[in-house]
């Protein structure tokens, strides 16, 4: 998996936390995205991956159809997509 910076847009190493181009943190987006990740995968039913993510309005939505198991399936699909996302889709999209 290859990472790039979304300040400056240069290619980062995996375990990169700060950007050797600009000195912008790049830590954020990436911890963001697996916690939002393992969220939706484990207590996606739920919607806690809303509410971290700040859709609250969502994440009520789950709450209210978590009985139907419909929602745990929605979330670990959305889980998985998170973590395929690369690192600037997911901060243009979730910030
Ligand atoms: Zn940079």
């Amino acid at each position: 998996m290859s990472r790039f910076c979304p300040n400056c847009g240069k290619p980062l190493h995996n375990d990169q936390d700060v950007c050797l181009s600009c000195g912008k943190s790049v830590a954020g987006a990436r911890h963001n995205k697996i916690a939002a990740g393992i969220l939706a995968i484990f207590l996606g039913g739920f919607g806690i991956h809303k509410f971290y993510l700040g859709q609250a309005g969502m994440g009520i939505l789950y709450l209210v159809f978590c009985w139907s198991g419909i929602t745990e399936i929605i979330g670990i699909i959305e889980g998985i997509i998170y973590l395929c996302m690369s690192d600037e889709d997911f901060a243009a999209k979730y910030h």
